[in-house]
């Protein structure tokens, strides 16, 4: 048996393994994620009045940050000897889950809502062979069913965030930005939807501080989609919408951590227009080189509508873009589209280069 891969120092478990929770050497399932790069991003720093970085987490294996939290909970999975594992989507988790699982040899099972899956997040759990569940019906209906179904089956796992084990492997991004910069940064602007990641991100700086690692921690600004804004509106919202599918959720399970990041920081949940978060989307790929989801682009969207208001934070920023934008080709294609084809010939294309020179 070739045990390289399993033994392969790569990856959140070997690299913060005395913050997590144990887990035996032949048990850790990892496709090499986190350690992702921190980008200073200048032209929008120059907007926002502030030192702006991007922790691009579309660079983890599967493209979001939803890896760092898989590999803790498929491989706790792997360790009490389950079978299978399921989880509600609204496309990232699936495609996490459904890489690790494959790796782990375990059957996945994935609840989505029929027709609100991002296309490249469907190719991705299509690949991979999870056993796909679509139901009529949106991303809290699928968490709600998923819990349930667990209780009645043995050996299955269920690997969404209301699983400690995946905010304890999401807080190793935190922990990363810290030893980055040498030191916490002055506020974190990251997107909300389910909530788990504001809440693993809070407790990442904060047992960094608690370690003696850092004095001081973040202000924490999450940042819904208007239309999907339950903690920004103080209740649950029955159909959500926007543009940003990653955080088109209208039940945050960890609403509670949330909550909590935002008060004991002295930080704060607002919401971002899809047109604001479109925008972002584009300037973060236009002017910074950097392509993100449009749920990603949600914490600068939010960034730069504070800034105009004269809001904003100063110092030094991080922005989390948690997935890549190759996920939603969709989005990007419903607003720009390839032009018509030219003649091959030199006059044509010469024709073309000085029309636009
Ligand atoms: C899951 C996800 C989010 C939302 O994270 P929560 O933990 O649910 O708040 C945001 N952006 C992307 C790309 C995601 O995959």
């Amino acid at each position: 048996m070739n045990t390289s891969a399993q033994t392969s120092k790569h990856g959140v478990i070997h690299r913060y393994r005395r913050f997590l929770p144990e887990i035996p050497d032949s048990a850790i399932t990892t496709i090499g994620e986190g350690s992702t790069p921190l980008i200073e991003a200048k032209a929008i720093s120059e907007r926002i009045g502030a030192r702006l970085f991007l922790k691009f987490e579309g660079l983890n294996p599967t493209a979001s940050f939803k890896d760092r939290g898989m590999t803790v909970a498929m491989s706790r999975a792997v360790a009490d000897g389950n079978v299978a594992c399921v989880c509600a989507s609204t496309g990232n988790t699936a495609a996490s889950a459904s890489a690790y699982a494959a790796r782990a040899k375990m059957k996945c099972f994935v609840v989505v809502p029929v027709g609100k899956i991002a296309l490249g997040k469907a190719v991705q759990f299509l690949a991979h062979g999870a056993d796909i569940i679509q139901i009529e019906g949106n991303f809290d209906a699928a968490l709600k069913l998923s819990q349930k179904a667990i209780e009645n089956l043995e050996g299955v796992a269920l690997v969404n965030s209301v699983n400690p084990d995946r905010i304890e492997g999401q807080k190793t991004a935190a922990f990363e930005v810290c030893e980055e910069l040498g030191k916490p940064p002055d506020t974190l602007a990251i997107p909300v939807g389910n909530a788990g990641n504001i809440t693993a991100y809070w407790k990442g700086f904060s047992e960094w501080k608690e370690a003696g690692r850092s004095d001081a921690v973040p202000k924490m600004l999450g940042f819904q989609a208007e239309g999907s804004a339950p903690l920004v509106l103080g209740h649950d919202i029955e159909e959500p919408e926007t543009v940003a599918s990653a955080i088109r959720i209208g039940a945050p399970a960890s609403r509670e951590g949330a909550m909590e990041a935002a008060k004991e920081s002295g930080g704060k949940i607002e919401s971002v227009s899809d047109d604001e978060i479109l925008e972002a989307q584009s300037l973060l790929a236009s002017m910074e080189g950097v392509f993100c989801e449009p749920a990603s682009a949600a914490g600068v969207a939010g960034l730069l509508k504070l800034a105009r208001e004269n809001r904003g934070p100063s110092g030094t920023v991080v922005a989390v873009l948690t997935g890549h934008g190759l996920k939603d080709p969709d989005t990007i294609l419903s607003r720009v589209k390839l032009p018509e084809p030219i003649p091959a010939t030199f006059e044509a294309v010469a024709g073309r280069m000085e029309s636009s020179a």
